[in-house]
């Protein structure tokens, strides 16, 4: 166990590791972030000390590792070699042989298909001519993915009879991808696991996902679904993260089909969007889990201690040279505003995001609706 007090490193400086440091400083640790933007990164000021530096120098991996007893990171599409450089001389949580599956598409959905989980039918892709063969297979619609890098929807494209193969192929940059079969689900949903450096796992009530042009919009929880189909996610979830051997946090990404059986869509070695809820509305946040996974320390209950629907604040809402206006938000007495500290508003990118809390649940959702209805320009 490592204990409070210790210096935990953090490779990405982004919300996800901003709010991580958040709850790892209350529990008395100290941070490293090693981030190409340094100070302009989300996390560096709430920091210990910042490393600028690009994640495959080595130098700066070699300083981060000398300056900290354990590493973790907040987003998984970090360079091969750098874990690996990293796990010669400090403990990497979750390490290289998690990072591998999780942050390739086709590797990740292969660990999936060969471990009996329920995921999409795909196909790699190495060429349009394999491309065309694969339509022929899995038909349209389908998405096309590239087999790394993506997140938030980028990198993929949806087909349909009408699409040029050819310019999608060329669209993508003529890399490595993955063909899936698009999937009608009722809804999405999500599970976040947890488990320690002693094998002791756990797994938050399921997260109910609504998504916007490909990005998580708003997270509803506990997800509106019966007591068996929840269980039964959770069981699945906790499987994926004891068969990857995790130390730290896995997120599951589910469809739930409208014959009612879960579908894996992708896996996150990380706190996740949907888990933000977490922060107000549960005995232990997510990033407060992820700090205790990682160091070793029992976990938290995950329990959700009141209803609560979180809705994703992105650089869309900000006007030129300014921000929204919060007042109708800062008024309402249960909606807690979460901004990340980021100085440039983009559309598309995550600024923040806001909780309503309530007693019931559609109580929550209809004030989170028109909330978010009042923030809109
Ligand atoms: P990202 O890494 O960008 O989150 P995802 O694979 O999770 O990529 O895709 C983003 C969103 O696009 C999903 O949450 C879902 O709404 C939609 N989507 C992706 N793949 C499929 C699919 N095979 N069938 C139906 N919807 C999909
Ligand atoms: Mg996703």
């Amino acid at each position: 166990m490592l204990p409070p007090g210790a210096t935990i490193g953090m490779l990405g400086g982004g919300q996800l590791g901003r709010m991580s440091l958040l709850a790892g400083r209350k529990l008395g640790y100290h941070f490293v972030v090693l981030d190409p933007g340094g100070q302009a990164a989300p996390a560096a000021s709430v920091a210990d000390a910042v490393i600028a530096a690009p994640f495959d120098d080595k130098a700066a991996l070699d300083e981060l590792a000398r300056r900290t007893d354990r590493i973790t990171l907040e987003f998984e599409n970090i360079p091969k070699g750098t874990l690996a450089h990293l796990e010669q001389t400090v403990a990497v949580c979750p390490g290289r042989s998690v990072l591998e599956v999780c942050q390739h598409r086709l590797k990740e959905k292969s660990f999936l298909r060969d471990n009996g989980f329920p995921c999409v039918p795909f196909a790699s892709i190495s060429s349009v001519d394999e491309l065309r063969a694969a339509v022929a297979e899995l038909g349209f619609p389908s998405v096309l993915k590239t087999a790394d890098s993506g997140y938030d929807g980028k990198g993929q494209i949806k087909l349909s009879e009408s699409t040029d193969l050819a310019d999608a192929w060329t669209k993508l940059g003529e890399v490595p991808c993955v063909l899936e079969k698009w999937i009608t689900f009722e809804n999405e949903f999500s599970v976040v696991c947890a488990r320690n450096t002693a094998g002791e796992e756990q797994a938050y009530p399921v997260f109910e996902n609504e998504h916007c042009n490909h990005i998580l919009d708003t997270t509803i929880w506990p997800a509106r679904i019966c007591p068996d189909l929840e269980a039964e996610a959770q069981a699945l979830a906790l499987a994926i993260t004891r068969e990857l051997q995790a130390v730290g946090l896995i997120t599951v990404e589910l469809f739930l089909t409208q014959g009612g059986k879960w579908i894996v869509n992708e896996l996150a070695p990380r706190p996740h969007n949907s888990g933000h809820v977490t922060l107000d509305a549960a005995v232990t946040s997510q990033f407060e889990q992820h700090i205790r996974a990682v160091a070793g320390l029992p976990l938290g209950a995950p329990d959700a201690l009141s209803a609560a629907v979180m809705v994703n604040l992105l650089g869309d809402r900000w006007p030129a040279g300014g921000q929204p206006d919060w007042k109708v938000l800062l008024e309402e007495p249960r909606a807690k505003l979460h901004l990340y500290g980021k100085a440039e508003a983009r559309p598309g990118r995550k600024m923040g995001h806001f909780t309503m809390l309530a007693p019931e649940l559609p109580d929550a959702l209809e004030k989170a609706k028109s909330l978010d209805k009042s923030l809109t320009l």
